[in-house]
């Protein structure tokens, strides 16, 4: 098992791939219509042009969006700081692999909380450690992460999930 990543995101580590793979729609918390896989017209190089006037410029939504650290993941442990923005073939798979390390993260970020502020049974605390060792494997895999949206193991890490909550209603 590897050390545990951060699970907040360090912009600058990333090639702006929330700017990149999420689409947006126009409405109260974005200014325009943007599809998922087309970099954002405020984007210049990996940086937002507008970050300082982000909510004036009608951009709020960007303000309380956090990739819970996959951005930078993705961007260095799985392409090495390649960008999509250098060799448009990396574009694709810097999307899936985003897709699946968001998946990763927020399940991590749930399951670490939970060890560090729970005092949990011992089956369920060894389950949770179990969990987290799956999320946290010796090498990270391409394929691995941009499949496990939809694998076996999510679909058993989101049953146990809610059992938790025993634990805060403690
Ligand atoms: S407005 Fe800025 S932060 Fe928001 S998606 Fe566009 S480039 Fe990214």
């Amino acid at each position: 098992m590897t050390q545990l990543p951060s699970l907040k995101e360090d912009c600058g580590q990333c090639a702006a791939l929330c700017c990149l793979a999420l689409s947006i729609d126009k409405g109260p918390h974005f200014a325009i219509d943007k599809p998922a896989g087309v970099p954002c017209p405020n984007l210049s190089g990996h940086q937002c042009k507008i970050h300082r006037w982000l909510r004036v410029e009608g951009f709020s939504g960007c303000t309380i969006y956090s990739c819970g650290g996959a951005g930078q993941r993705v961007t260095q442990e799985l392409f090495a700081g390649q960008s999509w923005r250098d060799d448009k073939a990396l574009t694709v798979p810097m999307m899936e692999a985003f897709r699946g390390m968001r998946a990763i993260q927020d399940r991590l970020a749930i399951l670490v909380t939970a060890q560090e502020r729970f005092l949990m049974d011992k089956d369920d605390a060894d389950r949770v450690a179990e969990m987290i060792s799956w999320l946290l494997p010796d090498a990270l895999d391409f394929d691995a992460v941009r499949f496990f949206p939809g694998s076996p193991r999510e679909g058993e890490i989101d049953v146990f999930l809610p059992s938790l909550r025993k634990y805060v209603e403690r």
